[in-house]
């Protein structure tokens, strides 16, 4: 590897063995407690890796087990209505992950044995280099290594990689031979989820716990004392946008929207509408400004100024597709994106 300054330890073939000894040993003592872990099996591992992508283990728990309670297996999942399917994943964001497990269950259900290779299960829907990796180690013993964020960091600070990336994708996809080149044939499962444990328990992103860690001896940034100057990747600025939701009610109901037919991630989720609907007149002296919420999606971080319709009439005896007039009584069980949820329940409290 270009990138690893010469000399490192674990230039060596038996010092690779000997690192790859400590992480499993320590793995096998302090490995946390998860619920994938117990009684594991191939669907435990796709759902928990779906749940995973960029979203914290503590967040996953309640949904994990929910989910499985609901749809214990690729069947009941492949069986179950999206809406059905939405609705368990709501608040987890990121809601293509939900779509896709639900297209991927219909495709197991049809399998006389799983895929095995990292070829075939990047094939498949919602699957890229990373779930391919944890899926086919982890279930299908196939000795394949992961590279997510937290490897990133683990192995930049190991070989202490000056390098600086221009993204968190290009770190992981540069170093995934690295990755490799470290991966314990023999367990490569407890391998890659040591990897991970050490990234997310010890490796941490401020004040890793280094004087503690398994594999001090073969950490360079370790030793010198500046593990936190990596992994080194560009900063980059989020963009800005300010868009404007609509907060209209009718006797105990209160408008929502989603788009059906968009390719849009929240399609099937919904929102306080950005639009009026068709058909749909107000008199603009009735619009109160209710404050402006803010969240951010990926990059871009999203100012929403919700205003107050309350006086209007409507040409139209049923709005267009993908509006809807939700009991405030009954929300819950409506599909809400996160913030929108949060929003409307605080609204709601403070009187509406
Ligand atoms: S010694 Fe420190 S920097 Fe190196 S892997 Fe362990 S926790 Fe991370």
């Amino acid at each position: 590897m270009k990138d690893i300054p010469n000399p490192h330890p674990l230039k060596s073939p038996e010092e690779v063995t000997r690192f790859q000894d400590s992480l499993l040993a320590w793995y096998d003592q302090y490995q946390r407690d998860l619920p994938w872990r117990s009684h594991p099996s191939l669907y435990k591992t796709v759902i928990s890796e779906f749940m995973l992508q960029q979203t914290r283990v503590s967040t996953v728990l309640p949904y994990f087990e929910n989910w499985l309670t609901k749809f214990p297996d690729f069947h009941k999942l492949a069986q179950a209505t999206e809406e059905g399917v939405m609705k368990t994943w709501e608040g987890l964001g990121y809601y293509s992950r939900a779509r896709n497990l639900h297209k991927l269950a219909k495709i197991a259900t049809t399998w006389k044995t799983p895929p095995a290779t990292l070829k075939d299960w990047k094939e498949l829907p919602g699957v890229g280099p990373y779930i391919a990796a944890a899926v086919t180690s982890i279930s299908l013993d196939k000795p394949n290594a992961v590279c997510d964020g937290n490897l990133v960091r683990v192995l930049t600070r190991i070989f202490s990689i000056e390098k600086e990336y221009k993204d968190g994708a290009t770190a992981q996809k540069k170093l995934q031979p690295l990755a490799q080149s470290l991966i314990d044939a023999d367990r490569p499962g407890d391998y890659n989820q040591a990897m991970m444990e050490l990234g997310a328990t010890v490796c941490h992103r401020q004040s890793p716990l280094c004087l503690t860690c398994p594999v001090i001896n073969f950490c360079e940034s370790g030793w010198a004392g500046d593990a936190e100057s990596f992994p080194r990747i560009q900063k980059k600025k989020n963009r800005k946008k300010s868009i404007q939701r609509y907060w209209v009610e009718c006797k105990s109901e209160l408008l929502l929207f989603t788009d059906l037919h968009s390719k849009n991630k929240l399609s099937g989720i919904y929102e306080l509408p950005q639009e009026v609907p068709t058909g749909f007149k107000h008199d603009a002296e009735a619009v109160e400004n209710m404050g402006i919420r803010k969240r951010t999606i990926g990059n871009v971080d999203y100012e929403e100024e919700i205003l107050r319709i309350s006086d209007f009439t409507s040409e139209v005896e049923e709005f267009e597709e993908g509006y809807l007039w939700a009991d405030k009584e009954k929300m819950k069980e409506i599909t809400l994106s996160g913030p929108h949820r949060k929003w409307i329940e605080e609204i709601l409290e403070e009187g509406g």
